[in-house]
């Protein structure tokens, strides 16, 4: 699940220490077919399962861009290092989201231990690149399924804040390695505006809401110089 630099097998299903509260419920087919409440129940359990994989994948993204922030701060590219600054402090916001809602239902996560390589910053640009269309394209697409038929609102809104963010980040990227490629990055934004709710990105501040979770502008946070 987690989208990362090397080619070591998802890590979906990683064992991670995490308190629940409850014991696994045990899936018996015995005797008829499943009944409503076992398909909730089991559709409730592997949204469980996607928000831990989801929080682990954004938590390692965060500490991943931050890292790429200042190898590209390192290279001269500043713009792209704020650019990946600002990465990173939207995936803790959707880290944070994810967070919030398993422990709504009771569930505690365990710190992560984030595993990312750092690159040249055209590489790590690739690998951005990479990451943010597997989120947007395959991986929130069907942890948004899974928690529709949860039925969890809470789980819905966490997974599409993220969706439709990191489909933005995907173009922000894009962008980044064209100028990167063209000796233009001078010419990407010096600034960033970040929706602390759903993390939405902005290079120019808007003047209303979220066009994504309708919070005010007057919160977003300013992203700068390292
Ligand atoms: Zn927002």
């Amino acid at each position: 699940m987690a989208c990362n630099n090397t080619q070591a097998p998802p890590k979906m299903r990683e064992p991670i220490v995490i308190a629940t509260p409850y014991d696994s419920p045990s899936i018996s087919n015995s005797g008829d077919k499943g009944s409503a409440d076992e398909i909730l129940s089991l559709a409730k359990e592997k949204t469980t399962d996607d928000l831990l994989a989801a929080f682990r994948s954004e938590s390692t993204a965060a500490a991943k861009y931050a890292a790429f922030s200042k190898r590209a701060d390192k290279d001269g590219y500043h713009q792209v290092a704020l650019l990946f600054k600002a990465a990173s402090t939207t995936e803790i916001i959707h880290a944070s989201n994810h967070n919030a809602v398993l422990d709504e239902s009771g569930v505690k996560v365990a710190p992560v231990n984030p595993e990312y390589t750092v690159k040249t910053t055209r590489e790590n640009l690739q690998e951005a690149i990479k990451c943010e269309r597997y989120e947007a394209s395959t991986m929130y697409p069907e942890l948004l399924k899974d928690a529709e038929e949860s039925g969890s609102q809470l789980a819905v809104l966490s997974l599409t804040y993220a969706l439709k963010v990191e489909k933005k980040y995907q173009r922000l990227y894009e962008n980044a390695l064209i100028a990167t490629d063209n000796l233009r990055t001078k010419e990407l934004a010096s600034e960033y505006y970040i929706c602390p709710t759903c993390g939405n990105t902005f290079e120019v501040k808007p003047s209303q809401r979220c066009g994504v979770c309708m919070t005010d502008s007057g919160k977003f946070i300013k992203i700068i110089g390292l």
